[in-house]
């Protein structure tokens, strides 16, 4: 007879395709899922095979060289993506981005030990920045909140470190940082910089920028990012921190970055680019249509754009939607969303109004289909409610 599928929980019917209508779509997590499908393209080429009494010792005595050679990869990276300056950088590997930030935070902190440096960044902003800094509760950091209080106000004795995140998360916009002075500095969170997500306009060239492989390739549980870092100070303090908080990243991780960033590289990145550009710009378009229907709802107005990869004008392809509902009685978007079946990050964790949520566009593409779905369905209840 007919074998029996084991369907998840929010699919049923004999092959598994019908999706269950009271099965909520998560769009809440940034998990990079959307690129599962490109790994399975390319199975062989992102496989690895590790012997048991292989890579044993500890990783900063690794004298077989595949920390050279994942930084020899993540320079020619850049230099074909065309997107960070690597030439007089130092490298520093994090477990993941999130380990680097709050090592640069540390390391900027540490030249100024005169008074207690502030933490800023500009709404909407990646909520991680204010809670990872609450966290450790340093005495040599504070989080301080939106730059617009600090933007002219540099002049005194407090030192500010400002997360700047290009393009931003949540709203795909590229950005600059905005407080200028002697006592200013910038860390550059790059984790969407790929041209999955935005156009390239020129390589980015500041003092300290961080990358992540969960963004690049999707395998964020690998936990593998890395800092592009000018000034040599810094360089030290970051080194340091990431050996005293985990003595390094792993060689397994290590051997992941390497196999999947040598596949990237030697395709000169085109395969994996325009896999991610076509799905995540295929994805906008689909859901900007779907709104364009009402007045209710809005999302971000993302121009197209010159890339240099691509070496043409690009149309947008965002990692989220910055979703606004417009309707005076919907001020509380999230309760508005739940209630439609759709599962959302609230507007107010990224310092924002609660009118915004941040919808999730690169998780699977049942994720992204059923959002869809309950859009349709909550757009066009609206029509029958005229
Ligand atoms: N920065 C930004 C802006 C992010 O969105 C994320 C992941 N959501 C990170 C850093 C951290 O990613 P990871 O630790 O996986 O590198």
């Amino acid at each position: 007879g007919m074998p029996v599928c084991e369907c998840n929980t929010c699919f049923g019917g004999p092959d598994c395709s019908q999706i269950s209508p009271d099965c909520p779509a998560d769009v809440d997590s940034g998990n990079p899922l959307f690129l599962e499908p490109f790994w399975m393209q390319n199975a062989a080429s992102g496989a690895l095979l590790v012997s048991g009494w292989h890579r044993m010792s500890y990783s900063y005595n690794d004298h077989s060289s595949v920390s050279g050679e994942l930084e020899k990869h993540i320079r020619k990276l850049h230099s074909i993506v065309g997107n960070a300056v690597t030439e007089g950088r130092f490298i520093v590997f994090g477990t993941g981005s999130t380990q680097l930030l709050n090592a640069a935070v540390h390391s900027l902190s540490l030249a100024n030990l005169s008074s207690r440096a502030g933490v800023v960044t500009t709404k909407p902003f990646y909520p991680a920045y204010k809670t990872q800094t609450d966290f450790f509760r340093s005495v040599d950091y504070k989080f301080l909140g939106d730059t617009s209080m600090w933007k002219n106000s540099t002049d005194g004795n407090v030192s500010i470190i400002e997360f700047v995140t290009s393009p931003n998360n949540p709203d795909g916009l590229l950005k600059q940082a905005v407080v200028k002075g002697p006592h200013a500095k910038a860390i550059n969170d790059h984790a969407y910089l790929w041209p999955h997500y935005t156009a390239i306009p020129a390589p980015a060239d500041e003092d300290l920028m961080i990358f992540t492989l969960s963004k690049l390739t999707g395998h964020a549980g690998s936990r593998f990012g890395w800092a592009l870092i000018k000034d040599e100070a810094v360089y030290d303090a970051m080194s340091t921190y990431a050996s005293q908080n985990s003595f390094g990243v792993s060689h397994d991780t290590q051997l992941v970055a390497l196999k999947l960033l040598k596949f990237v590289v030697q395709g000169k990145g085109r395969e994996i680019f325009d896999f991610g550009f076509e799905t995540m710009r295929n994805r906008w378009e689909i859901l900007s249509k779907t709104l364009s229907v009402t007045s209710r709802f809005s999302i971000q107005e993302i121009e197209p754009q010159y890339c240099s990869f691509y070496q043409k004008v690009r149309d947008p392809s965002p990692a989220y939607a910055w979703f606004k509902c417009e309707r005076e009685e919907d001020e509380d978007c999230y309760t508005v969303l739940r209630a439609a079946g759709i599962i959302t990050r609230a507007g107010t964790l990224f310092g924002a109004d609660s009118r915004y949520v941040r919808l999730s566009l690169i998780k699977t593409q049942d994720d992204f289909d059923l959002l869809i779905r309950k859009l349709n369905i909550l757009v066009s209840e609206e029509d029958g409610a005229k």
